[in-house]
């Protein structure tokens, strides 16, 4: 049954989810200047598949309840789902200026469909049929998920068993008749506040380290679990109330530190317990599917700079000139290079145990774009905004009685541009380029779903060079 934005809004409101956020711990995750345009926008992707104009891509049956349902919760059951996937994360994005927002909760979903379905095969265990039972009522429910898979990883040189500090990597500290208790945090995690579940995953784990390899679904209420909310560049503005000034004040983002203070967690809800060999494939795919999803997301992020740097152009009269249309082709370029990336590794999917997964090699190629092609959008859309992106006066000089004549008069450029609008634009381009948008389209770019070395280790294992290098040596007249 799908919820309204209203009836999700009201259910993390009352969800009872502990936040503390600036040394305070707050009423509500939602109803605070800063956090509501990040609830706000997970609200979205309840708000576009209720939406008739973009239902259809929102929505899909699901395969436990025969109901339409969101996508952000489906397993992959056809190579469309995966083509579909970059459009929705797109639309997505392009409405809201964040995306990938309950794309960490569906990759987790789906590299446990494969991983649970393949350890009950080899060891007989019952993981998948829990993670059903999870998945149907996720479905029935409309839950937002979070996939929660980054460790703190304190020494980065060093194994879970091996750092100074067992709890710098989520481990269970007490196994019990009726289920197990976890101890340590999950960093950077996306709108993790506003969930209603998190779906926690182990990063690699070698023989011996049985307590660090735990997947489990774990209530967003459940006691002892705790964020500390991050902060992002100028998130002040939004206190100050202006709405010029913040640049983007319908939508946000926010990551936290997810503290699991011994969280109990009971057996329905594990999905892997100490099977340290599963650990790293699990890694692997969840790292890959996400990668995926940014061939769709933070395009849809581009399309929004690439028109926002498009209309300051032409607010300075500039827009029909060459050299603007050449830097705005390339921005295209970039972007569109992205979103193909994501579409080709969609048309290479393939079935994995009873998930259709994208190619693994041309996702992650999708993401080793993505770690470079925001930074040169960005550099050109500040390249077209000039200095005033940088400069700008504040929204209550605007509507200072006899300041705002001043700005006004100032920030004027040709006839027919009101400078207010001029202002919102820069402020738009200030947002994404290094302001709070900028935490997406440019740092999580870099390092969501794993800083780009893990793109390139993830190449290298799975492109062979050997026909490459027969191809080679048979067109140099090498026999052998
Ligand atoms: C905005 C944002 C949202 C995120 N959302 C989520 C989420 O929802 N869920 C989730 O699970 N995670 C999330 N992440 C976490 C993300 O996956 C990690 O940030 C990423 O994996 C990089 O890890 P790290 O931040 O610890 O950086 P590090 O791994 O410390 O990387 C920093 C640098 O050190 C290098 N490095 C690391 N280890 C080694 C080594 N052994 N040898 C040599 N060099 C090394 C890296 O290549 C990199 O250059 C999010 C991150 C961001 C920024």
């Amino acid at each position: 049954m799908l919820m309204t934005p209203h009836a999700y809004l009201d259910s993390i409101r009352q969800r009872g989810i502990t936040v503390w956020f600036r040394g305070e711990k707050l009423a509500n995750p939602v109803d605070h200047p800063v956090t509501f345009p990040a609830a706000n926008c997970v609200a979205e992707t309840y708000r576009m598949a209720l939406d008739p104009g973009t239902q259809g891509l929102m929505t899909a049956p699901s395969h436990l309840t025969g109901e339409r349902i969101n996508v952000s919760n489906i397993l992959w059951r056809s190579r469309d789902d995966l083509l579909r996937r970059i459009e929705w994360e797109r639309a997505v994005a392009r409405r809201t200026a964040r995306g990938a927002l309950r794309s960490p909760g569906l990759d987790a979903l789906n590299a446990l469909a494969i991983i649970t379905k393949r350890i009950d095969r080899e060891r007989g265990t019952d993981y998948r049929t829990r993670l059903d039972h999870f998945l149907r009522e996720t479905h029935e429910h409309d839950w937002a998920l979070s996939g929660a898979m980054t460790d703190p990883r304190g020494d980065r040189t060093k194994s879970p068993s091996q750092q100074i500090d067992p709890d710098l990597y989520l481990r269970v500290v007490e196994r019990r008749r009726d289920g197990v208790v976890l101890r340590g945090a999950k960093a950077h995690q996306t709108s993790a506040p506003h969930a209603h579940w998190h779906l926690v995953l182990p990063m690699g784990c070698r023989s011996g380290e049985e307590d660090w390899a735990i997947a489990a679904a774990v209530p967003s209420n459940a006691p002892g679990l705790y964020h500390i909310y991050s902060r992002q560049p100028g998130d002040d503005r939004r206190v100050e109330g202006s709405e010029i000034d913040v640049g983007l004040a319908a939508f946000g983002g926010c990551e936290s530190l997810l503290v699991f203070d011994d969280v109990f967690v009971p057996p329905e809800r594990i999905f892997l317990n100490g099977e340290t060999t599963a650990t790293r494939d699990l890694v692997h795919y969840f790292g890959s599917f996400h990668r995926h999803c940014y061939g769709g997301c933070k395009v849809g992020i581009a399309d929004v700079l690439i028109g926002a740097a498009a209309s300051i152009a032409d607010m300075h009269g500039v827009l029909e000139r060459p050299i603007i249309q050449d830097k705005l082709t390339e921005m295209v370029h970039l972007a569109e290079t992205m979103y193909a990336c994501a579409v080709a590794a969609s048309a290479r999917g393939e079935p994995v145990e009873d998930v259709w997964i994208p190619n693994l090699a041309l996702a992650n190629v999708t993401k080793l774009n993505v770690t470079r092609f925001p930074f040169e959008i960005a550099r050109l859309a500040a390249d077209l905004a000039g200095g005033a992106m940088t400069t700008l006066p504040s929204e209550r000089d605007l509507r200072h009685p006899e300041l705002g004549k001043v700005v006004r008069k100032f920030m004027s450029t040709r006839s027919g541009i009101d400078p207010e609008d001029r202002m919102r634009i820069l402020r738009l381009l200030e947002y994404l380029t290094h302001g709070m948008g900028s935490t997406y389209f440019l740092h999580e770019s870099l390092h969501g779903a794993g800083a780009p070395e893990a793109m390139r280790i993830m190449l290298r294992k799975e492109i062979d060079l050997a026909p490459h290098i027969a191809a080679a040596r048979a067109l140099a007249g090498i026999e052998r």
